[in-house]
């Protein structure tokens, strides 16, 4: 328990806690970078794909600028474009959507489960037509969406799946860990993500050579040899220094997934009985991972405000549903079409977590949170 009356200042997330429980480590790593002048792929870069690729248990990993690139080129790669239409939910980030127009596709959203957050099958096979040429199965907060009645649907219609693995670096689904459950996947490797680099990221993952040797033309000019361009790509190629950093950061990866695992845990015991929503547990112990942490009240706009009075930030993943966004009008979705998103935008509400959080700082949360529900 925390002491009463001592206050504290919680962060969302200490990204410089972490930096500095390795910081030695990732300083040589750089230099190395540096004295190499590799500034863009390299060795650093073939060493992450290499690591990273044997860490998710594929056998190809292409490492990439950002997330939101990793989607499109993996997108490209499996031809999806004009005339066709790819499937996902509406509750995701943005850049799931968007990576999907900038194919050329339609994207056709779906509402999502209530407890797993993540996409209803049934709507799913609803939304199928003949122009559906891919799903983007999104795991979101770090649990795995459920991806076996998604193969199957996927083989019946010979439509490709593509993980939207950006928010569940390590997480399991029966003993598969994400980014080599469907035909090919999409890391971030955003700052804030669970396996963060130290700038903008990106991978792509899958067990297929042909849509590998794509990727990688993709990602670089649509070249395999300086000046020979074979397709149309782009420029989407992982800085060295940002290799580097990940190369350090994958060998705690496993470690700060467990450590977040029991932030989740305490803050599930501490806030039983609240009138709040937790995060379901609909994954076997121990193979999902938290991302972020997720309650749900029909006060949330009146508790994060009071949290934040006692300094303690809190987000919204995300407040306003993707189907609502002015930048995806012309797909002509309307308020009220995806019920189940649009209720958790307005009760959804992201706790503080990351690794190096401490059962004191959690018990501190939680004391305001019951604080707000007692009337104090
Ligand atoms: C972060 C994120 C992305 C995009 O990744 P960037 O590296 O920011 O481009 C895509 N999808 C989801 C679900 C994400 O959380």
């Amino acid at each position: 328990m925390a002491d009463k009356g001592i206050e504290m200042k919680i962060p969302y997330l200490d990204l410089q806690l972490q930096y500095q429980s390795i910081k030695s480590e990732i300083d040589t790593a750089i230099s190395k970078v540096l004295d190499n002048s590799s500034y863009v792929l390299g060795p650093s870069v073939q060493e992450f794909e290499k690591n990273y690729a044997e860490y998710c248990g594929v056998s190809y990993c292409t490492g990439v600028n950002n997330g939101t690139n990793a989607l499109l080129l993996a997108l490209k790669a499996l031809d999806v474009g004009h005339g066709d239409e790819v499937i996902t939910t509406a509750n995701t980030f943005i850049a799931t959507v968007a990576a999907v127009y900038h194919s050329g596709a339609k994207p056709v959203l779906v509402d999502v489960d209530p407890d797993s957050r993540n996409i209803d099958i049934n709507l799913l096979s609803m939304a199928l037509s003949n122009k559906t040429k891919a799903i983007i199965p999104v795991h979101l907060y770090g649990h795995i969406a459920n991806m076996d009645p998604i193969l199957e649907l996927a083989k019946k219609y010979n439509i490709h799946v593509l993980e939207d693995a950006a928010q569940a670096q390590g997480a399991f689904y029966k003993n598969k860990r994400s980014g080599s459950i469907g035909e090919m996947a999409a890391f971030s490797f955003y700052p804030g993500k669970n396996l963060g680099a130290y700038g903008e990221a990106g991978a792509i993952t899958t067990n297929d050579p042909k849509l590998d040797k794509i990727v990688r033309m993709l990602r670089d000019h649509g070249s395999q040899k300086k000046y020979h361009h074979e397709l149309p790509g782009y420029n989407a190629r992982m800085d060295g220094i940002q290799g580097a950093v990940l190369n350090v950061k994958l060998k705690y990866l496993d470690q700060w997934n467990k450590a977040r695992n029991k932030v989740a845990g305490w803050y599930d015991e501490a806030l039983k009985g609240l009138p709040i929503k937790l995060p379901s547990h609909i994954n076997e112990e121990g193979e999902q991972v938290y991302h972020v942490y997720v309650i749900e009240t029909d006060q949330r706009d009146k508790l994060q405000k009071y949290l934040l009075k006692n300094e303690i930030p809190t987000i919204i993943h995300y407040p306003i549903p993707v189907h609502l966004q002015d930048a995806f009008e012309n797909l002509y979705y309307k308020k009220g079409e995806f019920p189940v998103t649009e209720k958790l935008a307005d009760e959804i509400l992201s706790l503080p977590i990351f690794p190096e959080m401490t059962q004191e700082q959690v018990e501190y949360v939680c004391e305001k949170i019951r604080d707000f529900f007692n009337g104090n």
